[in-house]
């Protein structure tokens, strides 16, 4: 096995001149620098920007990191023990600063008593009325040559302990320097094959490096930021899209024909006209299914945009060819729903659909997974009971998944195993996907994409209001009931725990009783502690419109549909995310008539929490909102970006440098598609460094 060979990047740190053991340990344990090669790849954060100095009666007045050139006046050891330090006043011509070290002493006395002019690089703080740095960092000026500094100086994060074993900033900046003496041209290899190189004109990569570190000019330093990014995303894209292309070769069974089912549903049963987009869709996965290989799809389709009556047809072709299929969803109640809904749409078919959830009774569930494995059940609808070990299917031929961001990658595989060849897989979610994820989480899935709503929607109108308006606006509520509309009012789950949340749902529901007298309104109550078959009963009372109210928690979060409801108001809004907040404002706004989303908060809110109401009050899609929860939780947070090895990415960012990673993952589909197993001499080194690497299995397949 080939390992990417260079014998000085690989030196330990402590050969490094200056380093030794002491110092050694402390990089490795403080910034995990074990090798020459680390310490290149350990970017500054910051520079200094010699370029910019300040004079002291300029110092704005809040607290800031200054440059100033001066002379040090007079200087004192002041106390003992651990508060000791050294006090210094520095001048120049408009004014005075005292400087306070309480490290470092003795070298700094040195430095001071030969006089001069210096340099004093720190944050400025307003002490009694005079300006203060504690801890500036101080470099002596030779003759008056300004020109000797470097413009850009670069400032490495580092942790307190190091600062405390007399390695500081400046002293780290020397080692690298030092490293630099020691590297040439050839020490670092450029793993970017030419052609891409001057296609995107990109600097050299040891030009880049040395750039980052030591600048020569910020357009030097522009490039060298652009180029290093640009290795890393393409880097992490190649791999994705690798693994894109590996997946091609998983055989897939082959959907021959779109049979009587098919035909028949959709000549007689299909409640309205497809949209465009559905149609499309469709295609795209008939496509897939007649390849040989197997479906690895993503549908993605705002809330209410209809992406159930697309499964079922896909359902349909599969049952068209003898296969079975399954449909797995989060949550019960919204697997109960599409089991009740689809097997409504397909009762006129000679089609057997089933329910499975972990509350199916033993008994029953004997006798389905019996029915499953001779065939008889077409259809399996449910929870993610459906993977399993125990649930085998006579031949399934396709799964589908259900909102998709509910599930991890590692469940959405265990379908796969459930025939000799993984069935086809479709995943939904309304969720939509950022650009960003769509390239690394979900990079490796094809995307088809409901972009467009089903015709004769009207915009929801989204208010927020906080709890001294509660009167008001429920008697906003009472005039919607009068005329005849519905409300929902949903309640977050404050803790983890079922008794509270319960508790909490309870004191809501006791308190629009007040409001909406039990002689003149219905009120239904809906919560993950009640028995199906309540759930289900309450429920159905608000669909058929029999309650005028849902009382709920976030239960109905997905799927439900109750056109008639025209007012959804969100309590305690500010505890939810801004995707839960979309998904709930997706209940209303189904029907005719104007519909309304109430976010109720309390007075205070934080800044996150009010640019979360204020992205809702102005934002209607959910691609933007989407975009914008991604922005105020980070990537970190964000399902699956772990996994896919964003979050390891060292100086690109995977929100900020989405265009960027566009670019890249562009640039590697190119290059894969004239050079899959990069046999081309100039994709070598970048062969080579794939293969170093931990993805070895992705390229297993070019060793
Ligand atoms: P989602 O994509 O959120 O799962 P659904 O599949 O539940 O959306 O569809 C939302 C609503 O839109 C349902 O009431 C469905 O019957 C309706 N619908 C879906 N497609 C169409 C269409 N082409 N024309 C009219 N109504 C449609
Ligand atoms: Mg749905």
């Amino acid at each position: 096995m080939f390992t990417h060979k260079n014998e000085l990047l690989l030196t330990p740190i402590e050969y490094l001149k200056g380093v030794g053991p002491l110092k050694g340990d402390m990089l490795r344990k403080e910034l995990s620098i074990y090798t020459f090669g680390d310490m290149l790849h350990f970017y500054p954060f910051r520079y200094m920007d010699r370029s910019s100095f300040i004079k002291i009666k300029n110092i704005p007045e809040e607290s800031t990191f200054v440059q100033i050139i001066g002379r040090i006046t007079y200087s004192e050891l002041i106390g003992t023990g651990r508060s000791k330090r050294l006090v210094a006043n520095f001048k120049d011509e408009t004014g005075t600063i005292e400087l306070v070290w309480f490290q470092g002493i003795y070298w700094l006395e040195k430095m001071i008593a030969n006089g001069g002019d210096f340099l004093v690089y720190g944050k400025a703080t307003r002490f009694n009325g005079y300006w203060n740095i504690t801890h500036p960092e101080l470099e002596k000026i030779e003759g008056n040559a300004m020109e000797q500094f470097p413009l850009y100086q670069p400032v490495y994060s580092s942790t307190e302990k190091l600062r405390s074993k007399s390695l500081s900033g400046k002293f780290y900046v020397k080692l690298v320097q030092q490293l630099f003496l020691l590297l040439s041209e050839k020490n670092v290899v450029e793993i970017l094959p030419l052609p891409i190189l001057s296609h995107f004109q990109l600097m050299p990569k040891y030009m880049a490096i040395k750039n980052i570190h030591f600048p020569e000019n910020s357009q030097q330093l522009t490039q060298a930021i652009y180029r290093l990014k640009f290795e890393e995303l393409f880097i992490h894209q190649i791999g994705i899209c690798k693994l894109k292309l590996n997946h091609q070769f998983i055989k897939g069974y082959v959907f021959t024909t779109v049979g009587d089912l098919f035909h028949t549903f959709f000549k007689q049963f299909l409640p309205f006209e497809l949209t465009e987009d559905q149609k499309k869709v469709l295609r795209e996965i008939r496509n897939d299914t007649q390849t040989g290989k197997q479906m690895n799809r993503l549908l993605q389709g705002d809330v209410g945009s209809g992406k159930t009556i697309v499964a079922v047809l896909c359902m349909l072709i599969a049952l068209d060819n003898g296969f079975q299929t399954c449909l797995m969803a989060p949550t019960e109640i919204l697997a109960w729903q599409h089991f009740e809904g689809i097997s409504q749409l397909l009762k006129e078919l000679p089609i057997q659909v089933a329910y499975l959830s972990g509350k199916t009774k033993a008994k029953q569930k004997r006798l389905l997974l019996e029915q499953l494995l001779n065939g008889e059940i077409h259809i399996l609808i449910g929870t993610h009971s459906l993977i399993e070990d125990s649930v085998i299917f006579q031949n399934l031929g396709l799964s589908i998944i259900d909102e998709q961001h509910r599930f991890g990658v590692e469940q959405r595989s265990k379908l796969w195993k459930k025939n000799t060849l993984p069935p086809h897989i479709l995943v939904m979610t309304a969720t939509p996907i950022p650009r960003t994820l769509a390239m690394t989480s979900y990079g490796d899935l094809d995307v088809s994409v409901i972009a467009h709503l089903p015709p004769g929607r009207k915009p929801i109108t989204t208010i927020h209001r906080s709890e001294i308006h509660r009167a008001k606006v429920m008697d906003f509520i009472r005039h919607e009931l009068d005329l005849g509309r519905q409300a929902y009012i949903v309640y977050p789950l404050i803790e983890e725990s079922e008794k509270l949340d319960f508790e909490n749902l309870q004191a809501g529901y006791e308190q629009v009783k007040q409001f909406f007298p039990s002689h003149l309104y219905h009120i239904a109550m809906v919560h993950g502690k009640q028995t199906s078959a309540d759930r289900e009963s309450n429920m159905n009372s608000f669909v058929k419109g029999n309650a005028h109210i849902m009382v709920a928690t976030t239960v109905i979060e997905v799927g439900v549909n109750v056109p008639n409801a025209s007012v959804m108001l969100i309590e305690s809004a500010e505890r939810f995310g801004l995707s839960q907040l979309h998904q709930l404002r997706g209940r209303v706004g189904r029907g005719a008539d104007q519909s309304y989303c109430i976010l109720l908060t309390s007075e205070q809110l934080t800044l996150n929490g009010k640019e979360r109401m204020h992205t809702m009050i102005t934002e209607s899609s959910g691609f933007a909102i989407a975009e914008k929860d991604l922005e105020l939780r980070g990537p970190g947070e964000i399902d699956g970006t772990r996994q896919s090895g964003a979050a390891d990415l060292k100086i690109a960012d995977i929100i900020k440098d989405v265009a960027l990673m566009e670019t890249t993952r562009n640039a590697a589909i190119q290059l894969l598609q004239q050079d899959e197993n990069l046999f081309k001499s100039e994709n070598e080194n970048l062969k080579l460094f794939l293969l170093s690497r931990k993805d070895k299995e992705v390229w297993s397949r070019i060793s």
